[in-house]
């Protein structure tokens, strides 16, 4: 007689995948620099436009300069602009990214 995987059997019995749905594979949402400042200061009415848009900037440039996590992944630039130089993962403690914004910086004409 074959043991019962009753562990496996149990997570899988009548659940269904509840959480988000991506549009993307990797789950970040793609938006340009001044759409997620509009995005960010109506969510964060108290932020001063100047701090963050420096901080972006600064973000950006750091990562064209190749500066990287200390995890070794690339930068994730809008939580590297509120929390230091870091990726997703490491700013987030690895949560999924869902709801967060992922700056493209195919464009800089701000
Ligand atoms: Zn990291």
């Amino acid at each position: 007689m074959q043991p019962m995987p009753t562990a496996d059997l149990r997570r899988n019995s009548g659940r269904r995948y509840s959480g988000p749905l991506l549009t993307m594979a990797s789950g970040f949402t793609p938006i340009g620099l001044e759409d997620y400042v509009a995005l960010h200061l109506k969510a964060n009415p108290g932020e001063n436009r100047g701090t963050l848009v420096k901080n972006l900037r600064s973000a950006i440039a750091a990562d064209r300069q190749g500066v990287r996590c200390a995890c070794d992944a690339p930068l994730w630039i809008a939580g590297s602009a509120q929390a230091g130089h870091g990726c997703f993962a490491c700013i987030t403690s690895g949560s999924t990214p869902d709801g967060n914004y992922k700056i493209v910086v195919a464009t800089d004409r701000m």
